[in-house]
């Protein structure tokens, strides 16, 4: 699973210098699925780094589908519940975004994750039949939220993993930020939240994965503030009889989303409305997601294309640099 990664570089530079004036941390732990690495500046790093690390695993289990004690796994056993106000909070986000876009994000895309096997790792290509039975569940408009109170009608199951890493990444940085940091970012790879600038007063410089070449980057933008939420095909793949299956569903047709897009990047200042909008660009496609960004206003993206075309928005103009790959045409759109 190869996904966006922030540039460390510099940062380790200045950890291996004893001239360096700031003190830097960094730890990679495994949560939601993923490895998360912390990265903070100054007196306070260590102990920003530890409460950034307790907050995670907190969310992980909070929001998880797999685990007995959290929120998500209760009331997809049960039908119907109240849960703690952070998880009513994700999920008021995510029903938000789900109605804005028309439901090409849906919360309850759960079963139809689990058929194709990309829930447990173990990956099939379910029948038609399967599928279009699974779909009768699947509908935001299944999932009622009041306060608190949250009811599954229609037999839906909740599915927070296209929106829970950019939740946790924004509490985490909220946990360095209490702590005293004032440079730090936070990266699950597909969710980056940045704190601050870097030490040196410049922005976070961030990696944007090559679709076609996944481990290395195309193109990096600057960040300071603010996140980085990216949704890619080359995320979760698998493939069988020479096609390709990735993790990011269409939920109007229960297939992977196949529309020309490679990734979404949508860069902004709330990390958990982030991450559902670059899953939601990226099942709308590249028209329907520009006009969706248009009307918005209220973050940058950037699209590439399956063949290989970059497109980013004006408010990044400045902000994001070809790595040097001959054959990307980045155009910004007007
Ligand atoms: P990643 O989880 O790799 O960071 P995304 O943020 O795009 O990437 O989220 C993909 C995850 O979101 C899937 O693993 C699945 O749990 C869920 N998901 C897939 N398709 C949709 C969809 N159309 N709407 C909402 N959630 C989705
Ligand atoms: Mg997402």
């Amino acid at each position: 699973m190869r996904k966006i990664a922030a540039f460390f570089a510099v940062s380790f530079l200045c950890a291996s210098l004893s001239s360096c004036a700031q003190n830097s941390e960094r730890k990679t732990i495994y949560a939601m699925d993923t490895a998360v690495t912390v990265t903070a500046y100054g007196e306070n790093a260590a102990e920003g780094i530890e409460s950034a690390e307790k907050e995670i695993y907190r969310l992980d289990k909070l929001m998880s589908r797999s685990n007995k004690n959290g929120d998500i796994y209760r009331i997809n056993d049960n039908g119907s519940g109240s849960v703690s106000a952070e998880t009513a909070a994700v999920i008021q986000t995510a029903l938000d975004v789900c109605r804005s876009t028309g439901g090409a994000f849906d919360l309850t895309v759960a079963p139809i994750m689990d058929a194709w096997g990309f829930f447990g790792h173990e990956y099939r290509v379910p029948e038609n039949t399967e599928i279009n039975r699974l779909l009768k569940s699947v509908g935001y408009g299944n999932v009622t939220l009041d306060g608190n109170n949250v009811i599954l009608g229609n037999g839906a199951q909740l599915d927070l993993g296209g929106v829970a890493k950019g939740y946790a990444s924004d509490a985490a940085a909220e946990a360095l930020e209490k702590s005293g940091v004032k440079s730090g970012i936070i990266s699950f790879g597909s969710a980056i939240r940045a704190v601050g600038k870097k030490p040196d007063g410049s922005g976070w410089k961030v990696g944007l994965t090559d679709p076609q070449s996944p481990d290395t980057f195309i193109a990096e933008i600057s960040i300071a503030d603010e996140c980085v939420s990216t949704s890619g095909s080359y995320e979760q793949v698998f493939e069988e009889n020479g096609k390709k299956y990735h993790h990011i569903i269409d939920p109007s047709t229960g297939y992977p989303a196949d529309n020309g897009l490679a990734s979404v990047s949508v860069i902004g200042g709330d990390p958990t409305r982030a991450d559902a909008l670059s899953t939601a660009l990226f099942v709308m496609g590249l028209e329907k997601a520009i006009r969706y960004q248009k009307a918005d206003g209220g973050f940058e993206a950037i699209f590439i294309t399956d063949d290989n075309e970059l497109y980013y928005t004006d408010g990044l103009e400045g902000r994001i640099t070809a790595a040097g790959k001959s054959s990307l045409n980045m155009s910004k759109i007007n």
